[in-house]
């Protein structure tokens, strides 16, 4: 470990990568809809997308989507392996309890960005947390980026970008999903209808942090 590494939340130096302070700063999600994880301020179980149309079979998120985990994450995902590491210990109890029972599956990263990341943060913070998962999916390298496209434009590209390993049977099986941040959605429900349509019996999802 580095004597002097910069904090991931709020950069001011500090042994951890991730400084107490900003782990005091952190909101734990209490209540939350079942399908999304969307934080709500009211005792209901759903979301109103999620009652017209749940998003998966069940979701959680450890934390708030707020300013301190957005940095860290963000550092993680430059290529700040230390982040990982106190990500995955600080939820290693957490983890095990949401996705107790299921298959767990990191959500992919694409080869280029696995590249240049040198790894891939989620399925890092499931290591260090000490939980066991399959690599079921791919993702493929995006020729183009999302941003300017039309809703449907996107879907339709991202029904395209993931892709299921076909020698993991996954039928009548619970998965769960691990992702860093839970925002749209729109990720979870790509990978959940691959599964599903392979014969998954439930798709779930567990997030570090799931966006207000
Ligand atoms: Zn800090
Ligand atoms: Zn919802």
């Amino acid at each position: 470990m580095h004597l002097f590494n910069l904090c991931g939340g709020c950069g001011v130096c500090c042994q951890s990568s991730f400084c107490e302070t900003c782990v005091e700063l952190l909101v734990p999600i209490d209540n939350h809809c079942l399908s999304c994880a969307l934080p709500l301020h009211t005792k209901t179980r759903k979301c109103g997308n999620c009652h017209k149309s749940p998003l998966l079979d069940g979701a959680c998120a450890a934390f708030v989507y707020g300013e301190s985990i957005k940095h860290a994450i963000l550092k993680m995902k430059s290529g700040d392996r230390a982040i990982a590491r106190k990500l995955g210990k600080l939820l290693a109890s957490y983890l095990s309890l949401a996705t107790e029972g299921a298959l767990i599956v990191p959500v992919p990263i694409d080869r280029l960005t696995l590249f240049s990341r040198g790894f891939n943060q989620t399925s890092v913070v499931l290591r260090y947390a000490g939980i066991a998962h399959q690599h079921l999916l791919l993702r493929k390298m995006s020729s183009s980026k999302q941003t300017g496209k039309t809703r449907r434009q996107r879907v339709s590209n991202g029904n395209l970008l993931f892709r299921r390993r076909k020698k993991i049977d996954v039928r009548g099986k619970t998965i769960c999903l691990f992702d860093d941040v839970i925002t749209t959605g729109a990720t979870l429900k790509t990978c959940a209808k691959l599964l599903k349509d392979a014969g998954a019996a439930r798709v779930t999802a567990v997030a570090i942090a799931r966006a207000e």
